[in-house]
This record gives structure tokens, C-alpha cells and sequence, in this order.
């Protein structure tokens, strides 16, 4: 069993991913916002973070910026997950230093593919430095 940290602001997709994952075997913890996701991923030991992008207040693509400045989980998975899946998008995302990404709604087979493939460790795509 692998722990995943869920960061989603939106409680129905919250419950939704976090089933999807869980129901994949998975121990989930699920918060609301990118401060409470950063403070966990720092203080316990997950294997992958599935990050929201938009968020109210610290936004996914930051966050996930703050988690690869930290030696605590410079190399933690982060699985991005999207709303808008536009030109330009998957270059932000992946710059930000985000492993992969997922665009709303959520085709769930894809996605648990792409969850298995970071946590086997994996690289949904080349874009991150050294
Ligand atoms: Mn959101």
C-alpha cells in the first residue's frame, strides 16, 4: 500500500479522486489547501502527491515549486491535476516541476495508470533539471 497525499479544494472532486485512489489500494490523505498539503508532505512520509493546479491562496504550481526547493521531498512525485488542459499548460506544469499531469474530468483508468507509473517511479515526462 502506497500513501498519497491529495491536495483538491473542491470537496466532490476530493471524495471522488480520493475513492478512485483508495479503491486502487491506496492509503490517501486528502486536505484543502496547498499550505496544508506542504506542511504534511514536509512533516510525513508519502509516496506520491496528487496536486490540485488552482487553488485558492498558495496555488498547485507554486506549492509544488516549494516542495522541490525542500531536500524533504525534492524528489516526491507530484501528480497534477487540471482543470484547464490549454496550449502552454503542460509546459507550466511540468517546468513547475510536476512528474505528470491529469486535465478535469478525469478519464479515472488513465489516471490510475499514470498513479501506478509515478509510484513505480517512473517519469510521465522528461522537464525537470538534475
Ligand atoms: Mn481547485
Amino acid at each position: 500500500m502506497k500513501r498519497i497525499l491529495l491536495v483538491e479544494d473542491n470537496a466532490a472532486n476530493r471524495k471522488l479522486i480520493g475513492d478512485h485512489l483508495r479503491r486502487a489500494g491506496h492509503e490517501v490523505r486528502e486536505v484543502e489547501t496547498a499550505d496544508k498539503g506542504i506542511e504534511l508532505a514536509l512533516a510525513e512520509k508519502f509516496d506520491l502527491v496528487v496536486m490540485d493546479v488552482q487553488l485558492p491562496g498558495t496555488d498547485g504550481l507554486t506549492a509544488t515549486r516549494l516542495l522541490r526547493s525542500s531536500p524533504v521531498t525534492r524528489s516526491l512525485p507530484v501528480l497534477a491535476v487540471t482543470a484547464h488542459a490549454m496550449r502552454g499548460d503542460e509546459e507550466r506544469i511540468l517546468a513547475a516541476g510536476c512528474d505528470g499531469y491529469a486535465a478535469k474530468p478525469i478519464a479515472y483508468k488513465e489516471f490510475l495508470a499514470l498513479v501506478a507509473r509515478l509510484l513505480a517511479g517512473g517519469r510521465e515526462a522528461e522537464g525537470r533539471g538534475p
